[in-house]
């Protein structure tokens, strides 16, 4: 794995939360997209070489809703950047780690994407993300 790509912290409302971490770094959120696929709506704010990504529940089945559900707003997962992500993948299945889909899944900001389910990886939701490749 290459580094922290992003975290995800989960939002009742991303108007609002955009309103309060524009204050927070003293800039706007460089990107906003709604991922129909995930039920989620999303905004990125880059924070020196990190990015933060908001993510709202855009209907009432998205994970995100339940999340919130459950636990309130906060902290939802970590996204690390990897090289090649069906490589990690099958290594990290291998290791033991629950994969939340078999397939890597398009994600926000022009990646692909897989989960780690958090009861094999000590209590985090973690997400391997790479960069779309032209063929990909
Ligand atoms: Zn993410």
């Amino acid at each position: 794995m290459k580094k922290i790509e992003h975290i995800g912290i989960a939002v009742k409302n991303l108007e609002k939360s955009n309103d309060l971490y524009s204050k927070l770094f003293n800039s706007s959120p460089y990107k906003m997209e709604e991922v129909a696929s995930e039920g989620v709506k999303t905004s990125f704010f880059q924070v020196g070489e990190s990015k933060i990504e908001l993510l709202e529940a855009s209907n009432e089945n998205s994970a995100i809703a339940k999340f919130i559900a459950k636990k309130g707003e906060g902290v939802h997962h970590i996204a690390y950047d990897v090289e090649d992500i069906y490589a990690e993948m099958d290594r990290l299945r291998k290791e033991g780690f629950q994969l939340l889909n078999e397939q890597p899944k398009y994600g926000a900001d022009n990646k692909l994407v897989c989960f780690i389910h958090p009861k094999s990886a000590g209590g985090v939701l973690i997400e391997l993300c790479q960069e779309r490749k032209e063929d990909q």
